[in-house]
């Protein structure tokens, strides 16, 4: 350990990122991985975006000068995008509703900062649920206070949370993060949940993150006008395929997005990227067009993982479903389970393994029906 590093540091884990694409070319050309393990879209930008992304890039951005620091071309797309999205009158969000950060886990560091840093507050999660809540509280040294999910239908335990609130002191809790539908298990929230977090004070930031929107439909943005302790987060890295640029943004009251605008970097976001979003934005019918196929093919998958006797599956408001192992008594479910992980792997099919079960991404045709076989040869394997 460096003598001068923070020593809370020491024991704790990094976020592993996928094998990279790009170095190993080579590999993939001859092996085809399929990579359903994060949620990407399984399509490139379309190529005609691709042209034209291209042009801006030669006739308007200038490398040798810093990005528009302040945001503004694509602050007012997203405006009209939220707007339209949530059948809102197009004076409703405003760009002074909205914050954008170099992926949306940078506006999840911001928060903490803004909110819990300094010993000032701790932060609540209901796992499982996405890792990056954590795991940028714990680099920030804020405290993470965890409950859990009903196993049927993975609803939060909200007399579990609703204790947590009333008891964690030094730092009490200031931020509670929620994902609408949540990762890995896909569910939205519910009736219950909403009434929850509907009720939560307003010394408590309510963060909903609503990275899979375009998915579900389904959005509290409608609401943050009356709720100025929430905050919504989206991001471009899911549907409108762009992950490889790193751009998702807050909406909230315009006091807390001008925290949020104070605690960033200033010039957090690289003209290309603006200009990608921009565009993605501009020509929103056609990079979300792939969206139909996905919710198809979401439901060929869940309807033939349901007819496997073995596996238990839950219905997904997202791009991804969620399995596990029935209980059967003979073996270890969680040992079985990062067999069936290892498995896909060495067969060629990269997925997420979660707190004993496997978040599986939608990905093309071909890619879902090699799913399917790899999975049921990895499941005959381990029977035997
Ligand atoms: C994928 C995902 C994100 C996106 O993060 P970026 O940093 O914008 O790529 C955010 N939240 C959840 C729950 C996700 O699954």
């Amino acid at each position: 350990m460096l003598p001068f590093i923070r020593s809370d540091l020491a024991q704790f884990s990094a976020y592993k990122p996928h094998p990279s694409s790009h170095t190993n070319q080579a590999v993939q050309a001859s092996t085809k991985i399929d990579r359903l393990d994060t949620n990407e879209s399984p399509y490139d930008l379309p190529s005609e975006l691709k042209e034209k992304l291209a042009w801006t890039y030669q006739q308007f951005i200038e490398t040798n000068r810093y990005p528009d620091g302040g945001h503004e071309t694509l602050k007012s797309a997203i405006k009209d995008y939220v707007n339209e999205s949530a059948h809102l009158s197009p004076s409703v969000f405003t760009a002074s509703h909205i914050s954008l950060g170099n992926g949306s886990d940078e506006l999840i560091r911001s928060i903490l900062i803004a909110s819990c840093l300094g010993g000032e507050g701790s932060i609540l999660v209901a796992q499982p649920t996405f890792s990056m809540y954590a795991i940028l509280a714990q680099t920030l040294g804020i405290p993470v206070v965890t409950v859990g999910r009903n196993e049927a239908n993975f609803e939060i335990d909200i007399p579990a949370a609703q204790l947590a609130i009333e008891q964690t002191q030094h730092p009490p809790i200031r931020a509670v993060f929620v994902v609408h539908p949540n990762s890995p298990t896909a569910n939205s929230l519910s009736i219950a949940e909403l009434t929850w977090i509907r009720n939560l004070p307003e010394h408590i930031l309510v963060v909903i993150d609503e990275a899979y929107f375009e998915f579900s439909q389904d959005t509290l943005a409608g609401e943050l006008q009356q709720r100025p302790n929430w905050a919504v987060l989206r991001t471009f890295s899911k549907a409108f395929r762009l992950a490889a640029l790193r751009l998702g943004y807050c909406l909230a009251h315009p006091e807390l997005i001008a925290i949020l605008e104070k605690v960033r970097l200033p010039y957090n976001l690289p003209s290309f990227s603006l200009a990608a979003a921009t565009v993605a934005l501009q020509n929103r019918t056609l990079v979300l067009e792939s969206i139909s196929e996905t919710l198809a093919e979401r439901a060929k998958l869940i309807q033939a993982l349901s007819q496997h006797c073995a596996l238990q599956v839950w219905e997904s408001a997202t791009n991804f479903v969620y399995v596990r192992l029935k209980p059967n008594g003979s073996h270890s479910q969680d040992a079985t389970v990062k067999n069936l992980h290892q498995n896909l792997k060495a067969a060629g099919t990269l997925v997420r393994e979660i707190n004993g079960g496997l978040r599986i991404t939608v990905g093309t045709p071909d890619e879902n029906a090699r799913t399917l076989n790899r999975l049921q040869a990895a499941l005959i394997h381990l029977s035997k």
